[in-house]
């Protein structure tokens, strides 16, 4: 996630069909290749007439978004934030998926948010609480301790001074082709291929435990 202008849209770790029967294979290669390529097309678009900003990393452009010369906030926001939030949820699929939290993020979750059950049970209400687009977020907030959000569109928290750890894509393009309008059945399909492992990393990383 060092990468700063001009983007790319990396290829997936995985086959396009790697998470069928949860999540089909059109689904990600429009969802990847179109809806994601879009969102980095537009942020190099927007960096271009701005050289001074071209060094800096996605995260940088999105936690210093207030200090962006103003006819770019927009932008960025918006396109950044689609960026770096399909970047997060493209690396935290796996299938099979690990099943249960992993490492020290699944002690946390023990210890801060009741355990596995009671954190799905809180995200998935979160993810089917989300009016119109956007997201539900595993997070570290500024205290240390993990929470649990939503944000609109592409806002990320990043720019609310939390760091992400997990999150779902709960826009219509994300689930529409197999799930219809059954946002709850995709949820409940995602759980089954949450990449664990990865969301440890993300933890570990934001402690600076282990780069
Ligand atoms: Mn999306």
């Amino acid at each position: 996630m060092n990468e700063h202008y001009k983007f790319v849209n990396h290829p997936l770790p995985y086959a396009y069909e790697a998470m069928e029967p949860y999540i089909d294979e059109k689904t990600m290669h429009l969802h990847h290749d179109k809806h994601l390529q879009t969102y980095i097309d537009n942020l190099n678009d927007t960096l271009s007439a701005y050289p001074r900003f071209q060094s800096w990393t996605l995260e940088q452009l999105i936690v210093n978004i207030p200090s962006l010369p103003e006819e770019i906030q927009i932008p960025v926001k918006n396109n950044g934030g689609g960026v770096y939030s399909h970047q997060l949820y493209f690396a935290c699929l796996k299938n099979p998926g690990s099943g249960q939290p992993f490492g020290r993020l699944k002690e946390s979750i023990e210890k801060e948010l009741g355990g596995y059950e009671s954190f799905k049970n809180a995200f998935t209400k979160a993810a089917l609480s989300v009016f119109g687009s956007g997201y539900a977020w595993l997070v570290v907030k500024a205290t240390g301790d993990l929470g649990i959000l939503t944000t609109q569109n592409q806002d990320t928290p990043l720019a609310l001074g939390m760091f992400p750890i997990l999150n779902i894509d709960v826009w219509e393009h994300a689930y529409y082709l197999k799930h219809y309008n059954q946002r709850a059945a995709y949820i409940e399909d995602w759980f089954h291929v949450v990449n664990w492992e990865q969301a440890n990393q993300n933890y570990l990383r934001c402690f600076r435990w282990e780069t």
